[in-house]
């Protein structure tokens, strides 16, 4: 990755991290909880689907800047979608920060690239992945089951 990409990715990473997209309750729908130990990353994401569709998604928390800006990125790409296409973007997601840009050459990230290079950083990794894990809880209903990274 190029110096000024990486830049670029910097900046969109503080920017969701510091003015948080979506970062509400709903009033109906879905929400589950989730928990990262290592870091002390918590999220809350509600999800409103109807019909197979996300028809509207958002999140609460308080978390470290990785966590918060994958929230936030996380509510913009998969509001609209359906349940499979959201599954195949958080494989996609994963495949990215767990094994590097490199393993999902050719499929589309739009903006979920900004956080290619959190693959360089084994750590942050659950940081990343915290809200896409509680989003899947969420879309099955199980709000009684608090997500632990762990
Ligand atoms: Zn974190």
């Amino acid at each position: 990755m190029n110096s000024e990409l990486r830049d670029l990715y910097q900046e969109v990473i503080v920017d969701h991290s510091k003015r948080p997209r979506n970062f509400r309750k709903l009033a109906s729908g879905h929400s589950a909880e989730g928990y990262n130990p290592l870091c002390g990353d918590r999220v809350t994401v509600y999800v409103d689907a109807a019909n197979d569709i996300v028809r509207d998604v958002s999140f609460e928390g308080c978390g470290c800047a990785i966590s918060t800006a994958s929230a936030s990125v996380m509510t913009e790409v998969v509001k609209g979608k359906s349940r499979s296409e959201a599954r195949k973007l958080f494989d996609t997601f994963h495949a990215m920060v767990t094994k590097g840009p490199q393993a999902i050459e050719g499929r589309d990230v739009g903006k979920l690239g900004v956080f290619a290079g959190v693959s360089e950083f084994p750590s942050r990794v659950k940081c990343a992945v915290l809200a896409w894990h509680t989003f899947e809880a969420a879309l099955k209903g199980e709000d009684a089951v608090p997500v632990s990274t762990e």
